[in-house]
């Protein structure tokens, strides 16, 4: 694949930061059970982490959707590819993404696990991309808040690649 990476967050950082937001999910919670839902497929080098750093009972599920389709720009349409395998009725829920854009995403996750009855319902996410948003959302946990620029690594793709590098980089074509 042509074009160009240079590094905008370190291992490092990102493994002292999925620390501290690991440590601050379970202050919040107290010693209830958490159950993580992450958003495929991008979220899954951060979910990894995250659960790691959240200690006592949690719970992973999986939720897919496909919004970008190969390229660097998206379409705004969201399209649920994978559904939880278990009910979240009464759970406290964090929704766990990679990165908010417009941000139409989470909000169509939100709006869809609300409905199911959760006790609480968080978003986790490790990026923030905040100029291009088109929807207001709440996010509860944000790892790094970065500039409108295509990034790669740490589990976020350019047509399937780059998931990888444990690191987040900028792409330049
Ligand atoms: P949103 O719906 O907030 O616009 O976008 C959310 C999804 O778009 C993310 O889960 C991710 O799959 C994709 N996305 C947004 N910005 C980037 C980016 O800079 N790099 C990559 N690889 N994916 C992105």
């Amino acid at each position: 694949m042509t074009g160009s990476i240079r590094t905008l967050i370190s291992q490092e950082q990102i493994q002292a930061r999925v620390a501290e937001l690991g440590a601050q999910i379970r202050a919040e919670f107290g010693e209830e059970p958490v159950t993580l839902v992450a958003v495929l497929k991008g979220s899954f080098l951060f979910v990894a982490d995250l659960v790691r750093a959240i200690p006592g009972e949690v719970r992973v599920e999986f939720l897919g959707v496909a919004s970008y389709h190969g390229g660097t720009s998206s379409t705004g349409v969201v399209q649920l590819t994978l559904d939880l395998r278990h009910g979240i009725e009464d759970q406290n829920v964090i929704l766990v993404e990679d990165i908010v854009d417009t941000g139409l995403t989470i909000d169509y996750l939100v709006r869809m696990l609300k409905v199911r009855g959760p006790r609480a319902l968080r978003v986790a996410t490790l990026l923030d991309k905040p100029d291009n948003r088109e929807v207001e959302v709440e996010l509860d946990y944000v790892g790094f808040t970065i500039p409108d620029e295509f990034v790669v690594g740490y589990g976020l793709d350019l047509g399937e690649l780059y998931r990888n590098l444990p690191y987040v980089a900028v792409y330049a074509p």
